[in-house]
Parts: structure tokens; sequence; C-alpha cells
């Protein structure tokens, strides 16, 4: 009894040694387990990155009712395809990881301009049923490429999107997981970008590790939970048909190959259940994809909003997520996932 009062005492005080039999098994559950690790599929990655998956992708989505969706491409072209001295912009300027990749939006893959016009608080399911994660389940594995702390940022993110909404997280369990997240640091393209809503298969969420520049996605699990969100199918706060009335956007100041970044949608085709949030943790900050420092891009027409924040998600970011998983089915329900947003919301 002594023996384990004073194990439990030092788990608490100290934590696990990294290398215990318990910590590894810890370990372990959380990414899937030793026989079941999955590998990068590059192939398949790739050819999602490239022109001729995306049209055969159009052409499934142009079959859906509502209308012809008629769209030569639903990527933006990836970074190695933009003009090299765009891409040298970004990669050498200040620019943070979550532009670099130079995807629709900066982080956003394989989601076209015009399926925009088909989303409200963020993908609407009836148009797009099958990229809804089934039972609000995601599994989800963690790329041992990543350092335990760089896992542990990741894992925060993963639990607090879990506690504060009724979607749930389960580690990856081999070939028995058909439709998984796979997080892993994404070479080319770099940065941190996700695709959104669920893919099918495996589906690569990348966030790029810290090196000598900086932090890039983890210096916190803020940028974590901003790529999640995609993957749960949810777009940026910036894109809203009326952000006008809250952000001034100077064209002038962005870089011109990056201008579709701040697109925004025709209100005839989507609706909002919220009010315009500048603390979202999808809003772009004021200088992203602009052309030099002095340049914001965007500027917050209430003049104390700030935009841009990454440390967490908002009160209303929350309620979106769990509307748009249906977690607020019940009264109880409802009752208990507002509370979590109200208190843990940013
Ligand atoms: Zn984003």
């Amino acid at each position: 009894m002594l023996l384990l009062l004073f194990l439990v005492t030092a788990y608490y005080c100290h934590g696990l040694p990294v290398n215990s039999p318990i910590a590894q098994s810890v370990e372990n559950h959380i990414s899937g387990g030793v026989s079941g690790k999955p590998n990068l599929d590059e192939d398949k990655l790739n050819k999602l990155l490239s022109d001729q998956e995306i049209s055969s992708n159009v052409d499934f989505l142009s079959n859906r009712p509502g209308g012809k969706l008629e769209f030569p491409m639903f990527l933006r072209k990836s970074v190695e395809d933009y003009e090299k001295d765009a891409a040298v912009v970004l990669q050498q300027s200040f620019q943070d990881a979550e532009v670099t990749p130079g995807l629709f939006q900066g982080d956003i893959a394989g989601f076209s301009p015009e399926a925009y016009r088909l989303w409200r608080v963020g993908l609407r399911w009836d148009v797009f049923p099958e990229r809804k994660w089934d039972n609000a389940t995601v599994p989800y594995y963690i790329s041992d490429k990543y350092s335990p702390t760089e896992k542990q940022i990741i894992q925060t993110a993963v639990h607090t999107l879990g506690l504060l909404t009724c979607v749930k997280f389960v580690p990856y369990e081999g070939n028995k997981t058909t439709d998984y997240l796979l997080i892993w640091p994404v070479t080319r393209p770099a940065g941190c970008w996700s695709f959104i809503g669920r893919l099918g298969g495996q589906q690569v969420l990348s966030l790029q590790q810290p090196d000598k520049t900086g932090p890039k996605c983890l210096g916190g699990p803020g940028k974590p939970m901003h790529e999640i969100m995609h993957a749960l199918g949810i777009f940026h706060e910036q894109s809203r048909a009326d952000r006008d009335a809250f952000v001034k956007f100077n064209e002038e100041n962005a870089i011109q190959a990056f201008v579709h970044n701040f697109d925004k949608q025709s209100l005839e085709n989507t609706t909002y259940q919220y009010e315009y949030d500048y603390n979202s943790i999808m809003h772009y900050g004021t200088h992203f994809f602009s052309s030099s420092r002095d340049k914001p891009t965007l500027v917050p027409i209430q003049k104390r909003a700030k935009i841009g924040q990454r440390d967490g998600i908002s009160r209303l970011d929350c309620y979106k997520i769990n509307v748009l998983y249906n977690c607020f089915d019940t009264p109880q329900n409802k009752a208990k996932y507002e509370a979590f947003c109200d208190i843990l919301g940013i």
C-alpha cells in the first residue's frame, strides 16, 4: 500500500519517465500501437494535390443537386506551381507557416473557391454528406516523426477539442480504421495545412515542426486546433460574405499571387448563425500574405478588435463545431456544451 502511495505520488510529482513500461503503453494507446503504425501514403497525397485527381473530384461535386458547379479546379496551385518569385517571397519573408504552403487560402488543401458558396457555419452536410465524420468520430494518428514534446502539444489540441464538443477523437487502430486523420510533418508542401472535412481513407493534416527559424506550427496547441477545425469542416472567418462590415481588406498590400486567399462569398449562398467573430482562431491576422511588415492586409473596422489569435478556440468557434456535429441535440447536451464553450472558449 505504501509502495502504491509512493508510486502515485511520484507520478503526480514528476510525471512518468519517458521510457517506463507504463509510459510506453500510454504512448502506444495514444498513437495507435506499435503494430498499427500508418505510413504516409505519398502517392495518394501527391495525387490529391495534383490537377488530375482534382478534376475527377470536380466531376463528382458537379453532379450534386442544387446546381452545377463550374470550376476548373478545386485546389489552388501548390507552392511549387507558383511563379518562383511568389513562392520565394513567401518562404524567405517573415510570413507565418500557416500561409506558406500556397494552397487554397494558404492552409486549405483540396477545396475550391466555388465550394465556399455552399457553406453556412461550415460545410453544408446536405450538399457534402461524405465530408462529415461519421458518428462525430475522428480516428487519428500522430506521426512518430514528432518529438514527445511536439506530440504533447498536438495531443493537447486534440483533447481540448474533444472536451469542448461531442466530437470524439479516437486513436487509429490499424487496418480496422478506414477513414482517419494522419498528423504528419509533410515537407512538400511544408507548413500548417489541412483538407476541409473528411476526405475518406488516410487524410493528411500537416504540422511543420519547429526549426531554428521558429516554432512553425507547434508553438502551442492553437495552430493544431486551427487545422483540425478545417478537417472538421470549418472555413476561415474572414471569408464570410459580411466581412467587409468588420474588416477592411487592403488588396494593394497583399502579395498579388495570393489575393485569392481573401475571397469572400455571396450572401445568396451563405448564412451565418453567429455574429462576426474577430476572436476566432479561424480568422487571419493583420499581415497574412502581406508584401511587407508595414503593409497590413486586413484591418479590423472596430478600433479595439484584435484578429489572428492562435491561443485557443473562441467561444463562438466552440459553438460552431458543436452545431456542425449536432452536439446540441438535447436540452441537456445543449446546456452542457454551451457551458463548456462559455467557460473555456477565449
Ligand atoms: Zn486555415
